[in-house]
């Protein structure tokens, strides 16, 4: 047995001992608490799962890009995590949930008008649940790094004469004209 998931049946409590990051459920499985290796001390009949997940803590900062924007949120695909430094620290590809009341300070009429899909968005992480980012783009520092044009999906360009201490800013597609808004982050790659 290689690599395991938590909850994954590594042996029964009849043929091993369960050691570091481990448990035995009611049936007297030995299952693994984490994402690892398994390691099989047969000698001492000890099962253990050799763990190198890095920690992912509410603060950090993630990118991702938008799969959803729906009445009351924004559903992402995370693709990196960074640490408070801006460091990366994982590639973890997982789900976040930006909650309309978490996409900025400024008042937002229209959540439309913050993301679309295929965009790409960096945030700081809330909270965890089940696998779920709960994620905040509050602040200049988050929100969307690189967004596309709807009609022709060039790379949308930030406009620079307005709006330049609001989150919310007026875009402009160089290729066709098209005006759009989005929550913009002072990472913008345009
Ligand atoms: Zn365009």
């Amino acid at each position: 047995m290689g690599f395991v998931l938590p909850g994954e049946v590594l042996a029964s409590e009849e043929e091993y001992l369960n050691a570091s990051n481990t448990y035995v459920d009611n049936d007297g499985n030995i299952r693994s608490k984490r994402i690892g290796k398994t390691k099989v001390d047969t000698e001492n009949k000890k099962i253990s799962v050799m763990s190198k997940t890095i920690q992912i803590l509410p603060g950090d900062a993630i990118e991702g890009v938008v799969t959803g924007v729906r009445d009351k949120m924004i559903m992402l695909t995370v693709d990196k995590v960074f640490d408070k430094r801006g460091k990366e620290k994982s590639n973890y590809i997982g789900f976040a949930a930006i909650l309309v009341s978490e996409i900025t300070t400024s008042y937002l009429e229209n959540i439309k008008d913050s993301a679309k899909i295929g965009d790409i968005i960096r945030g700081e992480i809330c909270s965890m649940r089940a696998g779920l980012f709960n994620v905040t783009t509050k602040g200049f520092d988050n929100g969307v790094v690189l967004a596309f044009c709807s009609k022709c999906r060039q790379k949308l360009k930030a406009d620079t004469q307005d709006y330049k201490n609001r989150e919310l800013r007026e875009m402009i597609c160089p290729n066709c004209g098209n005006h759009e808004r989005r929550k913009v982050s002072k990472y913008y790659f345009g």
